[in-house]
């Protein structure tokens, strides 16, 4: 397959990824100090989110100020667990769906975030000329990535434990398809598409086992709290969160009432689609877009 084209995925399907990370993994501060910054960045509330890369929806109810939320994830299975945990409404949408070839249309979205997501990114760039197309033209981008320049990699750097520099600009795959970025590198491709970085917060300074062990959880969260502001002048956490605004050219209908209106055929871009029932019809190209139990499936066409 064409690498360029079609770039790798980083599947979560059938992983206990919410319950072995998140539930018993000892994260109780990564998701506090997430939460604190998700509230000093993004707008209370607003028509239309786009949660990127959802999973199980962790994040989704710090979103309820939205009048509707777009929970987007390449695993069934992980959106099938968001289902379980916030049911089915009006007000959420789900979507099954690679981030490379997003199925909504241009300038639909006052909002979007990405958080854990752009760190599985082969093609970085791609993915978010992909969000940016979505959003209306002065939308709200949470973007949250991993960073290379964290303290610990310098120190293991400056030591001989670690044979990358940190401080160079290309992203490192330290493991397959897990990525850190330096912060310069992502404001470069932010600007580049024509994002404003309007806010930088850095979070979890002190992700580190010895002091999540001997520090009560509150307390370091609170401490790490009243650092992320200095994320403006310099960002040496492994996390960083920017609030960029901008989007496409084109206004989007908004908050439509009708969540297929929103989409449009990833394969040729055609919308809208036809509603069938139990797929989505693309009348330009023919393919068919499963929806079950109240997923829209956008990976692959259905084949019936
Ligand atoms: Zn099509």
């Amino acid at each position: 397959m064409d690498k360029k084209n079609n770039p790798a995925i980083c599947d979560y399907e059938d992983s206990d990824y919410q319950s072995s990370f998140w539930n018993q993994g000892g994260r109780e501060y990564e998701d506090g100090v997430e939460a604190i910054a998700l509230k000093r960045l993004l707008p209370k509330d607003g028509q239309l989110l786009l949660e990127l890369g959802a999973g199980a929806g962790r994040n989704t109810s710090r979103y309820k100020g939205y009048e509707r939320i777009v929970l987007l994830d390449y695993s069934r299975t992980q959106l099938e667990q968001a289902q379980e945990r916030l049911g089915r409404s009006e007000k959420y949408v789900y979507v099954a769906a690679d981030i490379y070839r997003l199925p909504f249309i241009d300038g639909l979205f006052d909002a979007a975030t990405m958080i854990r997501v752009l760190h599985h990114m082969v093609d970085a760039p791609k993915a978010l000329e992909q969000v940016r197309n979505v959003m209306q033209a002065d939308g709200t981008f949470i973007l949250e990535f991993a960073n290379k320049l964290n303290l610990k990699s310098m120190l293991r750097y400056w030591l001989g434990r670690q044979t990358w520099s940190p401080f160079s600009l290309e992203p490192v795959e330290f493991a397959r398809l897990n990525f850190d970025f330096h912060p310069k590198t992502i404001r470069n491709w932010l600007k580049d598409l024509g994002f404003k970085v309007e806010k930088t917060l850095t979070v979890s300074h002190f992700r580190m086992s010895i002091l999540k062990r001997t520090i009560p959880t509150p307390m370091l969260v609170l401490f790490d709290s009243s650092l992320q502001w200095t994320g403006a002048f310099f960002q040496w956490t492994p996390s960083v969160f920017m609030k960029a605004c901008g989007g496409s050219r084109g206004s989007g209908p908004g908050n439509n009432e009708n969540a297929l209106t929103f989409f449009k055929c990833p394969e040729c871009r055609h919308a809208p689609l036809k509603d069938q029932g139990s797929y989505l019809l693309c009348p330009n190209c023919r393919n068919k877009w499963g929806i079950k139990d109240g997923i829209y499936d956008f990976r692959k066409p259905d084949d019936r």
